[in-house]
C-alpha cells in the first residue's frame, strides 16, 4: 500500500494502543540493527545519489549521528517516560500533582536530499521514543536512497508502526495536506511557509527546521590561520550543501586580504584536487551547480573580486564536468547581489571586512535570524557579546556545525530559519503531548468551600487572600463571598 491517506487511517486506528517502554526500546533497537548491518548501502545509495558522496563524510555526518541518536534514546527512555510531580499550590492540598508525556498519535515527516538519513531517520527515532506512528516523505533528489530506506523499514516495521512515502512536490504537497498529530519539515524556508499553511487547515502543530545564512564572525584577537582551517573544513564539508555552513564570514578590514589568502590555503590542503577526488562531494543537480554559477558570475559582474586557489582554478572545467564545483571566494560582494540575499547551499564563501565588532554584529542583527552561527574569539568577553547581542538557532564558538552533533543540544532554528526543536530529550518531547493531572485529597481545603457558604468559607476566603481571618463578611445581601473578594 502507498496512498499516504489510506496510510495514515491504518496507523490512526493501530495508534488506540500506545506502545510501553519495552515496545518502543524494541523499536529503537530495529534502527539501530539497520544501521549497523546496512550502513554500507545507504551510502552506495546516496552517493549515487549525489554523483560522489565522500565515505568519511556518510560516515560522520548521517550514521554516527544517527547511531547516537539511536542509542542515546534507547538508554534514556526510561527516564524521559516517568511522569513528573509538579507542586501543588497551598488551597489545594493536600493533593497531587504532576505530568505524564503521551504519545501524540500520528507523526509526518518530510526530509530533505542534503544528509538524506540523518534527516529522516533522526527525527523518527525520536518520533518512535514518544511512542508514535511514523510516516516519512523522503526527498525526490535522493530516490535511490529513499527506495533502499523503504524497504529496509519495511523489512523491520508493520506499515501501521513506519511506512514511507516516496514522489515529488505534489506527492510531498498532498502529504502536508494529512491530519497528521504533528508535522516535522525539514527544508527550504520558502517551502516551509506552503507547509505550515497546509497543516494550518487541520490545526496540525509543526516543526519547521529550515534554512537561512548563518554567519561566521571572526574577532581580532583571532588566530588566523586555525580559524581558516576551521571554517574550510565546515564550509566544504558535503560540497557546502549543510544547513549549519558557515554561510558567509566577516573579518576585521585590516586582516581581510590576509584571511582570504589563508581561506585559499586551506582549501586546497584540504582538497589538494576537485575533478575526481573521492573526498569532494558532488553537487546534488545540474540545477544547482547552475545556480551556483550563476550567483558567483552576479556577484563578479556586480563589482566583487573572485578568488581560487590556483590549483582549483586550473581545475574549474573539468570539476564542472564531473559535477563538483571548485570552492570560491568573493571579497565584499554587494549586499543586494544573490549571495548575500539568499542561502548559498555550496562551496562559495563571501568574505566582508567589518570596521568594528559592534558593526559586525550590528550587521547580523539586522538580517533574519540564521539556523547557526560562528564566533571565533579566546576572549570571553567577546563571545559573550556576540551571543548575547545576535540570535541564531544554535552556535558554535571556535568551531563550525558540532553544536548540532550533540544529542543532548536541543536542534532548530528561530524566525525565518523555523520553529521548534528536536535531538534527545527535546525530541521526545516535542512529539509527546505533556498532559498535565491533578489529583486532590479527600478533603483538601478548595473542595470544603462550596455552597451554601458557611464558617469555613468565611475562614479560608481571607486566608486565601492574605487578609487577616474573618475580614471579609460574610453578608449575601452583597453577593456570594467570591464575588465579593474578587
Ligand atoms: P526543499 O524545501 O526543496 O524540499 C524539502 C522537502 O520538501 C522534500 O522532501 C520535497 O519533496 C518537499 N516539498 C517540496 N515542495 C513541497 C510543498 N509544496 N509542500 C510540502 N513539501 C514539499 O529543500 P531541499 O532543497 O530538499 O533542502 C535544502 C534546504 O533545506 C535548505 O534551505 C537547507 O538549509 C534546509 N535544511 C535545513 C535543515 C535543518 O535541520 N534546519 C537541514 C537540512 C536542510
Amino acid at each position: 500500500m502507498s496512498d499516504p491517506g489510506r496510510l495514515l487511517a491504518l496507523q490512526r486506528a493501530a495508534a488506540a494502543a500506545p506502545p510501553d517502554l519495552r515496545q518502543r526500546r524494541k523499536a529503537i533497537g530495529r534502527l539501530i540493527a539497520l544501521l549497523h548491518e546496512s550502513g554500507d548501502r545507504l551510502h552506495a545509495a546516496i552517493s549515487a545519489d549525489f554523483g560522489n558522496r565522500a565515505y568519511p563524510e556518510t560516515v560522520l555526518a548521517e550514521l554516527l549521528p544517527t547511531l547516537a541518536a539511536a542509542r542515546h534514546a534507547h538508554r534514556h527512555l526510561a527516564s524521559w517516560m516517568r511522569p513528573r510531580r509538579r507542586q501543588v499550590a497551598l488551597p489545594f492540598r493536600p493533593g497531587r500533582a504532576w505530568v505524564m508525556r503521551q504519545p501524540l498519535g500520528c507523526v509526518g515527516i518530510v526530509s530533505p536530499w542534503n544528509y538524506p538519513l540523518f534527516l529522516s531517520v533522526g527525527p523518527l527515532v525520536d518520533a518512535l521514543a514518544a511512542g508514535n506512528r511514523v510516516l516519512l516523505k523522503p526527498s525526490e533528489l535522493t530516490p535511490h536512497f529513499a527506495d533502499l530506506l523503504a524497504r529496509l523499514l519495511a523489512e523491520r516495521f508493520d506499515p501501521a508502526e513506519v511506512a514511507v512515502v516516496q514522489g515529488g512536490p505534489e506527492v510531498a504537497r498532498a502529504f502536508c495536506a494529512l491530519p497528521f498529530d504533528h508535522l516535522l519539515f525539514t527544508g527550504s524556508t520558502g517551502v516551509g511557509r506552503a507547509v505550515m499553511q497546509a497543516a494550518a487547515a487541520n490545526l496540525t502543530p509543526v516543526t519547521l527546521e529550515l534554512g537561512g545564512k548563518s554567519p561566521a564572525i571572526v574577532a581580532p584577537d583571532a588566530d588566523i590561520v586555525r580559524t581558516a582551517h576551521s571554517l574550510m573544513v565546515g564550509k566544504l564539508f558535503n560540497a557546502g550543501q549543510t544547513c549549519v555552513a558557515p554561510d558567509y564570514v566577516l573579518v576585521p578590514e585590516d586582516r581581510l586580504h590576509r584571511f582570504a589568502q589563508a581561506l585559499l590555503v586551506e582549501a586546497a590542503r584540504l582538497y589538494p584536487r576537485v575533478t575526481d577526488n573521492p573526498d569532494y562531494s558532488c553537487i546534488i543537480s545540474d540545477r544547482h551547480s547552475a545556480r551556483l554559477r550563476e550567483a558567483v558570475a552576479a556577484a563578479a559582474a556586480a563589482g566583487a573580486t573572485v578568488l581560487r586557489h590556483p590549483d582549483h582554478a586550473d581545475e574549474a572545467g573539468a570539476a564542472d564536468r564531473s559535477g563538483r564545483l571548485v570552492p570560491t571566494l568573493l571579497l565584499s560582494p554587494p549586499p543586494d547581489c544573490a549571495l548575500m540575499t539568499e542561502e548559498i547551499f555550496g562551496p562559495v564563501l563571501p568574505v566582508l571586512a567589518y570596521r568594528s565588532l559592534d558593526a559586525a554584529i550590528a550587521f547580523v542583527a539586522a538580517r533574519p535570524r540564521p539556523l547557526a552561527l560562528y564566533c571565533y574569539t579566546d576572549d570571553r568577553r567577546v563571545e559573550r557579546a556576540v551571543l548575547a547581542r545576535t540570535m541564531s538557532g544554535g552556535a558554535t564558538v571556535n568551531g563550525t556545525i558540532l553544536h548540532c552533533a550533540q544529542p543532548d543540544l536541543p536542534f532548530g532554528g528561530v524566525g525565518a530559519s523555523g520553529m521548534g526543536a528536536y535531538h534527545g530529550e527535546a525530541g521526545f518531547q516535542r512529539f509527546s503531548h505533556t498532559r498535565s493531572v491533578y489529583r486532590p485529597g479527600r478533603f483538601s481545603g478548595f473542595t470544603t468551600m462550596t455552597p451554601p457558604h458557611g464558617v469555613m468559607t468565611r475562614r479560608l476566603l481571607p486566608l486565601m487572600l492574605g487578609r487577616r481571618p474573618g475580614a471579609l463578611p460574610l453578608d449575601p445581601a452583597k453577593g456570594s463571598p467570591l464575588e465579593t473578594a474578587l
